[in-house]
């Protein structure tokens, strides 16, 4: 990697989507709607439509007045995404989709299926700064922060389309991840208040139990402990990928601003104040991250720390277009994850979801700024219902 894109702390250009009855606080929905000429208690009935009905149609509305049904929601839910297209994979089990926003800058978003559960990997960035080598995103560099709104968005337009049985059953999504495009806590305010409205109970949220939402973050210290401070007990996983300075310097740049052990001691001060156990995400890298030494040393760093607080989640590298590196060897993982239980770090390696339609991990990149992959199967292109679903036999073409 000789060209690298450059650490990015601040987004370049503004592009700010307009504002949002998701973006606002109870008093700000009041005054609005007051502003609208009703009685504030119609913010409530709204919140119950957006949150709960998961809908911004007027129509659905029927407890408004008609008269004033579609002034109001032009005025608070302005469109801030539309769906460009959704591919299906794993027997349809994963489902990404791209979304353009209204300044036309495209996100992506995964919606999973699990036995007991619906997972979304939601976008918190267009793009990341953050540089990481390994990672689709992380060239593309950052093109703007997303706003609290337009993240919500993506959970309510997934709950949607898994309540009306997008996943091949009705499904409640249950579980939300920041580990779709972008580094959360660099976009801190529009994520904690995604998440707020994430956690808070019907009308006033999705009424997600906080533990069923994972941030994720390459380790941006102040962050971390920003949102220890929250009081909202959410799951942090911290992308860790080395336990040296050395590598780590390279695998995660924002390393050169933040160590191993400053990361590490802020997860663990997250831990101590949440009761959360942390998440310590490593992309095992062929004969890059992955050798036994470095297994021992990251288990000795973290039961350093003490125990019961943090798990280790191995993951295979899914390479990205034009990466010359792979994913390590099965028996090499395998004894990558023996050592770390060897330290008394529980270990579970965890699954490349939709990896056939870059939906897995790391892939979230715009399509049209790389070259396509592999055969994939369209689920939507701008309109049409799933029933539609149509084999690709050909890359996707971009619209
Ligand atoms: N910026 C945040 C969240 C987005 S990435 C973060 O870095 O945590 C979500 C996870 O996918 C991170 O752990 C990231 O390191 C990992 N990841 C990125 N590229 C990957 C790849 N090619 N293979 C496997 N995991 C990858």
């Amino acid at each position: 990697m000789t060209e690298r894109p450059l650490l990015q702390m601040a987004a370049p250009r503004p592009g700010k989507a307009p504002l949002h009855f998701a973006d606002m606080d109870d008093a700000q929905r009041a005054d609005a709607v007051t502003g609208l000429g009703l009685p504030a208690f119609r913010a409530k009935q709204l919140a119950t439509h957006y949150f709960s009905h998961l809908t911004t149609d007027p129509e659905d509305m029927t407890d408004l007045p008609a008269a004033g049904r579609d002034a109001v929601a032009t005025a608070l839910f302005p469109p801030l995404m539309t769906e460009v297209r959704s591919f299906a994979a794993d027997g349809g089990e994963t489902v990404k989709s791209l979304w353009a926003l209204h300044d036309g800058v495209k996100v992506e978003s995964v919606l999973m299926k699990y036995p007991e559960r619906a997972t979304l990997c939601v976008t918190s960035q267009a793009g990341c700064g953050m540089a990481c080598p390994f990672c689709a995103t992380g060239q593309m560099g950052l093109t703007r922060n997303l706003s609290a709104a337009e993240i919500i968005e993506q959970v309510r337009l997934a709950a949607k389309a898994s309540r009306d049985g997008i996943l091949g059953e009705q499904v409640r999504l249950s579980n939300v991840v920041f580990m779709g495009m972008g580094e959360p806590l660099a976009n801190y305010r529009a994520v904690i208040g995604a998440v707020k409205a994430l956690v808070a109970p019907a009308p006033r949220g999705f009424g997600l139990s906080a533990r069923h939402v994972t941030v994720s973050t390459v380790g941006l210290v102040t962050g971390i402990d920003r949102l220890a401070g929250e009081g909202i007990p959410v799951t942090l996983a911290v992308s860790l990928h080395a336990p040296d300075d050395e590598l780590r310097d390279d695998l995660v740049p924002i390393n050169t601003r933040w160590k191993v052990g400053e990361a590490l001691d802020a997860a663990k001060r997250y831990f101590d104040a949440t009761g959360r156990r942390v998440s310590i995400e490593y992309a095992l890298i062929r004969d890059i991250n992955d050798h036994g030494w470095r297994a021992d040393l990251l288990g000795e760093k973290l039961a350093a720390r003490g125990t019961g607080w943090v798990h280790v989640n191995p993951i295979p590298l899914n390479p990205t277009p034009g990466s010359k590196w792979t994913a390590s060897d099965p028996a090499v993982e395998k004894e990558f994850v023996r050592r770390l239980r060897a330290h008394g770090i529980p270990t579970t390696i965890r699954d490349t979801r939709g990896s056939d339609i870059d939906g897995a991990c790391g892939q979230l990149a715009i399509e049209d700024q790389r070259r396509e992959t592999g055969p994939s199967v369209r689920l939507r292109d701008q309109g049409p219902g799933i029933g539609d679903t149509a084999i690709q036999t050909r890359p996707a073409k971009e619209i």
